[in-house]
């Protein structure tokens, strides 16, 4: 972890907890410059259950296949591999 990291971290937080400090003045200005009835239309229009749905589906498709993979398999034979060991049962090319 570099140093910037962790000042943009002790930054964040920083930021973060005088937010929460004021968070029913931050609401209220919200309210006020028409941003929550904004909010509120594009919800009701946009986020349907339908398309939240959608999206998540496509996040976890999108998702890279080999960093989630519960089942290795050989890169050469694309074999199913049970074992823990280096080389692949079926054709014997590492893994
Ligand atoms: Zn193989």
């Amino acid at each position: 972890m570099s140093l910037t990291i962790r000042k943009a971290i002790v930054l964040g937080l920083i930021g973060s907890i005088l937010l929460l400090g004021n968070i029913l003045l931050v609401a209220n200005w919200l309210v006020e410059r028409g941003v929550v009835d904004w909010a509120r239309h594009l919800r009701a229009e946009y986020l349907t259950g339908t398309a939240i749905t959608i999206i998540v589906v496509l996040l976890i498709l999108l998702v890279s296949p080999k960093a989630g993979a519960l089942v290795r398999r050989c890169p050469v034979c694309d074999h199913v591999l049970l074992s823990r060991g280096k080389y692949c049962g079926e054709c014997g090319s590492k893994v």
